[in-house]
């Protein structure tokens, strides 16, 4: 059975800046994980080839999702994902990058969503498609060639954190989505209190097949460089400015509110929200991210 330790490894340089300038900030026996000079991405490096990550994905990594007590373990958890996306967007195309054996997919199309997935794990698919009826695709998301425009949604659930370069699955989805369509992210945040006090015990590190890891300045840089903007920031709390006019118009709409200038009225209640509704920044370990295509 393959293992992390018997992986190949190769040195790579920053995957958000490129640089090569770097500062160990844990170093295990098997393992360092640092931090970029210039633009603070946290990463592993030396890291496993893709050409690695993908073997270990294909043989079978991920057998327990396949489990009784996987299913019933993580179908509250993307029960509750779900209704947090249908908070912003109902119905549509949606694709889950990262899938596993598609029970997020599942919940959606009860859900009267048009479900599409990608995932690398052979075993998974095979389940997906067999188990669950899904369209899922095997392999990556960039060689799954999906026509630009196509999604109303894209969800990442804790996947980022394995992908050797980000950058260009972001670059991918800003191609894809649809102009007013939604992406959503979960990730652990490098920044958060839990990591700084835990260092390399919080699980999140400590996960060997995590191989980057973000704050929310360093995913929104990467968010940026692929022509996306993020609009939520960490513990799932949707930014007050987007909240507030997204449900305002909405609340407009429904009562037929006539304002004469409804562009400072928004900005009004805007400030209100704000203050009422301040998110909490970083005190919870993993993050819920929203992005939308640049304007
Ligand atoms: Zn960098």
């Amino acid at each position: 059975m393959l293992t992390y330790e018997g992986l190949k490894k190769e040195f790579v340089p920053c995957p958000l800046c490129n640089s090569s300038s770097t500062k160990k900030i844990f170093k295990e026996e098997t393992r360092e994980i640092v931090t970029c000079k210039r633009c603070s991405m946290v990463y592993v490096n030396p890291r496993p080839t893709s050409e690695a990550i993908k073997q270990l994905y294909s043989t079978g990594i991920s057998r327990w999702t396949t489990s009784k007590e996987y299913i019933d373990k993580k179908t509250p958890f993307f029960e509750d994902l779900l209704s947090r996306v249908q908070m912003i967007k109902n119905g549509g195309k949606i694709l889950d990058v990262g899938c596993g054996i598609g029970l997020f997919l599942k919940l959606a199309r009860e859900n009267e969503w048009e479900a599409y997935g990608v995932d690398i794990s052979n075993e998974d698919v095979k389940y997906a498609r067999e188990k669950f009826r899904l369209n899922v695709h095997l392999g990556g998301l960039i060689e799954a060639n999906y026509p630009e425009e196509f999604f109303d949604v894209v969800t990442m659930w804790d996947v980022i954190e394995h992908m050797a370069d980000p950058l260009s699955h972001f670059k991918e989805i800003k191609k894809i989505l649809k102009n007013g369509g939604y992406l959503f992210i979960l990730t652990g945040n490098i920044d958060s209190d839990e990591a700084k006090q835990k260092g390399v015990e919080w699980d999140f590190l400590s996960n060997r097949s995590h191989i980057v890891f973000f704050s929310t300045q360093t995913l929104g840089e990467f968010l940026d460089l692929a022509g996306l903007k993020m609009i939520c920031l960490p513990n799932s709390t949707i930014l007050p400015e987007f909240a507030s006019s997204h449900m305002i118009r909405k609340a407009m709409k429904k009562m037929k509110i006539l304002v004469r200038e409804p562009a400072t009225f928004i900005d009004l209640l805007k400030k209100a929200y704000a203050i009422l509704m301040k998110p909490k920044q970083t005190h919870d370990s993993s993050m819920m991210i929203l992005a939308t295509k640049k304007d």
